[in-house]
């Protein structure tokens, strides 16, 4: 079925825990609503009561209590499945369906791609809605930065952010932490003459100091201001005094200043 604005999946954005954040996603041909993640539960029922959409589906990226916390109670008050990471089935509490890389997933009309994303945790995975233009990042792709190197390499993350380098410019970036304003100081730092990054950096600010959500981004946002899909900046890499080398080696360093910021 083609998108009409009538028919597009529609996503409800809210906060949980301390910078979480949390989406449902409802196809309106189905009735058909799925939740990205579950810091905590009372946020997931406080948006569905807002909504007044029923639970059929939890969506996991990765193991992460702050992804996974809510997931058996809300499984148990609902009757919804679980559907995560084939490779993290045994960290998921709950899960009835496991997807890898290439799968695909049915909310109702809608279709969602699997993209493996090892490098945060060693099965992280990111949902990609082609048709409506959108995708859940998790912890793999932040606005501006990307996640911590808990299970992976940085080999194995620059792997995972460069398949999502492939989407269009103005695919809509939800991931899953408010966590912008301290990554574009951090970016500054590092990239400090890339006016896009000074520009969007000023309007987080903004946006942060009226308690205002950053995210959605987008691929074309990220491509022109998140240092991590950057190591081919000239800039970047001078900073870092490592013009001309191996982009792999140049993410690694941005990450370990990251670790250290
Ligand atoms: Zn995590
Ligand atoms: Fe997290």
């Amino acid at each position: 079925m083609s998108n009409t604005p009538d028919n597009r999946l529609q996503i409800h954005q809210f906060s949980a825990l301390s910078d979480n954040y949390c989406y449902l996603v409802h196809d309106p041909d189905s009735k058909l609503t799925g939740v990205v993640d579950t810091p905590e539960v009372a946020p997931v029922e406080t948006a569905l009561a807002e909504t007044g959409w029923t639970l059929n589906y939890i969506l996991n990226t990765h193991h992460h209590h702050d992804h996974t916390g809510g997931n058996l109670e809300l499984k148990e008050k609902t009757g919804c499945k679980i559907v995560g990471s084939m490779a993290e089935a045994d960290r998921t509490p709950g899960i009835d369906i496991m997807l890898g890389d290439g799968d695909k997933f049915e909310l109702g009309s809608k279709m969602a791609t699997v993209y493996a994303t090892p490098g945060h945790t060693s099965g992280h995975i990111v949902y990609h809605f082609a048709e409506d233009n959108l995708a859940f990042t998790g912890d793999t792709l932040f606005s501006m930065g990307c996640g911590r190197l808990f299970e992976g390499t940085a080999e194995q993350m620059w792997d995972s952010l460069q398949k999502l380098l492939a989407w269009p410019d103005d695919t809509l970036v939800y991931c899953a932490h408010e966590y912008t304003q301290s990554n574009a100081e951090f970016a500054l730092t590092v990239e400090p003459d890339n006016n896009q990054l000074i520009e969007r950096a000023s309007q987080v600010a903004e946006l942060r100091q009226k308690d205002q959500a950053t995210i959605p981004s987008t691929i074309g946002l990220e491509r022109a201001t998140n240092p991590f899909l950057r190591p081919m900046s000239p800039n970047l890499q001078a900073t870092l005094g490592m013009s001309g080398a191996p982009l792999v080696d140049v993410f690694a360093e941005t990450r370990l200043r990251k670790d250290n910021f």
